[in-house]
């Protein structure tokens, strides 16, 4: 079993009865950041909460590193190493950054805290500028930026981006999936969880195509963007 693996295999679930996740199975290799693409409704939101530990899958398996974590609480899913950084950016509006931050590292040793701090500045300098600024007084950039730095001081193996472009200017975007991009060069393990196709494929190693709740189609990057299919579900979007 490789280290830090990702192996999730026939997921389901149903709000109400409503079949929103129906069969979902993906790996995310250690140090490989795999998109998983759908329109809205495709079922992502479901399938990363069930891997976070957020919702109890119905059906199926969740394995990291090897080990069978189907069904245990976030609390244990973070400190396997597992962390996403949930839609909407849910950064604590009346905290500065720097407690924002802070918060993220609840898991770790106190005394690690100002190392993980410091690498969060050199990595967002934007966020040491403002550490002591409240988060909610930002544009929706830098709290995105906030919101994955956040993420960060738990020390994942493997940090899930559930739709961080959302709402975001095309150039903030840009600088985001630099970033991203950036976070995984370093040995972070990246799942990106994205309506937006283009700019997702262009950093993902692998993507996988929700519809409906099932993966309809999986690939890398330029298999993807050359598949017909992807470019009438996608694209003129
Ligand atoms: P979006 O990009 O809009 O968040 P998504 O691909 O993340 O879409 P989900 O949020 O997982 O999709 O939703 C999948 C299906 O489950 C949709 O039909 C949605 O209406 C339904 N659903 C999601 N959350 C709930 C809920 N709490 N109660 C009932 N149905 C829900």
């Amino acid at each position: 079993m490789t280290e830090g693996a990702l192996e999730v295999a026939g997921l389901a679930y149903a709000y109400d009865g409503a079949l929103a996740v129906r069969n979902v199975s993906f790996t995310v290799e250690p140090g490989e950041i795999v998109a998983l693409l759908g329109a809205n409704g495709a079922g992502k939101s479901t399938t990363v909460k069930m891997l976070a530990g957020v919702l109890r899958p119905q059906h199926g398996t969740i394995r990291f590193g090897g080990r069978d974590i189907t069904g245990a609480p976030s609390h244990v899913v973070v400190r396997q190493g597992i962390t996403l950084v949930p839609e909407g950016r849910l950064v604590f509006p009346q905290m500065t950054v720097a407690e924002n931050l802070r918060l993220g590292a609840h898991t770790r040793e106190r005394s690690r805290v100002p190392t993980l701090m410091d690498r969060a500045f050199d990595l967002f300098p934007r966020l040491a500028e403002r550490r002591g600024q409240l988060a909610g007084s930002m544009s929706g950039g830098e709290q995105q930026m906030l919101a994955i730095a956040r993420g960060l001081m738990a020390e994942p193996r493997l940090i899930i981006l559930d739709e961080p472009s959302l709402g975001l200017m095309p150039k903030v975007t840009q600088e985001l999936f630099r970033l991203i991009a950036t976070i995984n060069r370093d040995g972070l393990s990246v799942l990106l969880v994205e309506q937006n196709l283009h700019q997702s494929l262009r950093i993902a190693h692998r993507g996988h195509v929700l519809e409906k709740g099932e993966v309809v189609m999986a690939g890398t990057g330029q298999e993807l963007l050359a598949d017909d299919y992807v470019r009438r579900a996608f694209l003129g979007r």
